[in-house]
């Protein structure tokens, strides 16, 4: 890891606290971001320490901020990379389990959703998930699938965050960890930034704070407040891949009894569809098909819920009359799925009934509830417990070619900060590859410009 201040002395500064890159994140006590105190305090500084003058500044070390930075580095820029966090991405060394689903080899524009679904296709046509694993591959990384395309790492998500880290020494990189960013302002040409390491000036800003998801591991609304400041509109934002909580009532109390049972499901939300595992919680619905569904979801909507994806409940219940006479509704019913949610949906037939006194109108509900249950959640589990967050800075006002804002010349906005949500299954981070290799060419045109 490469510290700014092993690197190169940090110039002192005129702000009320300093931190030196590695330190934990300091803080103003009279914070002045976008409250113009920038100009204030600069001028203090200004006169005792010119500020420390880079080409780039990337505000955010988590995956599109790291990846923007090796690139521009690779390409002469001298970059420095603001983080509050005392290391760099926290989220990918979480991801995946702690394996990092870094790619999908499908990735493609219906993987994700944004009020311009035609957005994403420049960048992820020109850096592509091919292009990532052969970055994977240079590194000695290894990878598996773990469903067709779906690429994880064998060993550890650090790996990918220590390639992104190695890919940055190649070129004029420093790194700002613990640092708040207190005012970024656009003088003229040059960007001018106000930090608790000091003043810097970059004559190029990439804002790569990502969204609002997991605020414990960092995650703020910085890049949506710099863009709105310069003019930018935002789309309103709600946690994506979330899981869902059901209100109270007697079929949500019997559903806490299934916590931790999963099935295979088909799952209708709005338009679209999901076939994944359905994981009961103890405060709802969650699993693979369930976080899929809540980036579509919106609040009062109905989650049509398929138990039996393929199958035919009907004629399985007809056929175990048949079969099994004497056998219990939830004994049949537990040969097709498991014995606890076979109870649950049976919970109003006596036990004592055999199959052979269940009449066909019992079982054809049955059956419609199996592959047709109707679910209205309270809500999800919010930012808290969210992989994404959907909607942010409006794509309107940024350029699909290289990120660029076409309000500021010089900003960039890359990853999840940008109206871009991808599904689950390495989706994000392809994101986050293909904006920051597209911003990265950006800076480098507007800085050699
Ligand atoms: C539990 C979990 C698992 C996930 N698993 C996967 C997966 O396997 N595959 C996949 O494709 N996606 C996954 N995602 C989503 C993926 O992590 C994100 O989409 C991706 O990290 C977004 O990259 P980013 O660079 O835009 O933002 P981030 O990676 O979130 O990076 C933003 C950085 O900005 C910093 N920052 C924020 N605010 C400030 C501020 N005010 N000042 C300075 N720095 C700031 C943060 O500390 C952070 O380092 C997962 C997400 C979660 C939460």
């Amino acid at each position: 890891m490469v510290c700014a201040c092993e690197v190169a002395p940090l110039l002192p500064v005129a702000v009320e606290r300093q931190n030196h890159g590695c330190n934990a994140a300091g803080s103003l006590r009279r914070p002045g971001f976008l409250r113009g105190a920038w100009s204030r305090r600069h001028t203090l500084v200004k006169a005792a320490t010119p500020p420390h003058s880079v080409d780039v500044a990337v505000i955010g070390a988590g995956a599109a901020g790291l990846m923007a930075a090796g690139r521009m580095g690779q390409a002469g820029l001298r970059v420095v990379v603001f983080d509050h966090n005392d290391e760099p991405g926290r989220k990918i060394l979480i991801s995946g389990g702690g394996r990092c689903n870094f790619t999908h080899l499908d990735a493609a524009p219906r993987h994700y959703l944004s009020a311009n679904p035609h957005f994403v296709k420049s960048a992820l046509a020109r850096y592509t998930p091919a292009d990532f694993v052969r970055m994977v591959d240079r590194h000695h990384i290894a990878w598996h699938h773990k469903s067709p395309g779906q690429l994880f790492c064998d060993g550890s998500a650090r790996q990918i965050v220590n390639m992104l880290m190695a890919e940055c020494p190649a070129g004029q990189v420093t790194f700002q960890f613990g640092t708040r960013l207190t005012a970024v302002d656009h003088c003229e040409d040059r960007f001018c930034l106000a930090t608790t390491a000091g003043a810097f000036e970059a004559r190029s800003v990439v804002l790569a704070t990502g969204g609002l998801s997991i605020p414990k591991l960092g995650a703020s609304s910085f890049s949506y407040d710099v863009a709105k400041r310069f003019g930018h509109s935002l789309v309103p934002t709600r946690a994506g891949l979330v899981p869902f909580v059901l209100s109270g009532g007697p079929e949500a109390d019997a559903l806490r009894d299934l916590a931790g049972v999963s099935v295979p499901s088909r799952i209708k939300v709005a338009k679209e569809t999901f076939s994944d595992a359905l994981l009961f919680t103890h405060r709802g619905l969650s699993g693979p098909a369930l976080l899929q569904a809540s980036s579509y979801w919106t609040h009062g909507g109905i989650l049509g819920i398929d138990l039996l994806p393929g199958g035919d409940a009907l004629s399985f219940l007809t056929d175990g009359r048949r079969r099994r006479p004497r056998a219990a509704l939830a004994t049949v019913l537990s040969e097709l799925l498991p014995q606890r949610l076979a109870r649950f949906l049976t919970h109003e037939v006596e036990e004592t009934e055999t199959m052979a006194n269940q009449p066909d109108r019992r079982l054809r509900g049955l059956a419609e509830r199996i592959h047709r249950w109707q679910i209205v959640p309270a809500g999800t589990e919010g930012y808290a417990k969210a992989e994404v967050t959907c909607g942010g800075i409006d794509t309107r006002d940024l350029s699909s070619q290289n990120m660029g804002s076409r309000r500021v010349p010089g900003l960039f906005v890359i990853g999840e900060a940008v109206d871009v949500t991808g599904w689950l299954g390495g989706y994000n981070f392809q994101w986050a590859w293909s904006s920051a290799v597209a911003a990265a060419g950006g800076a480098v045109e507007h800085c050699r410009g």
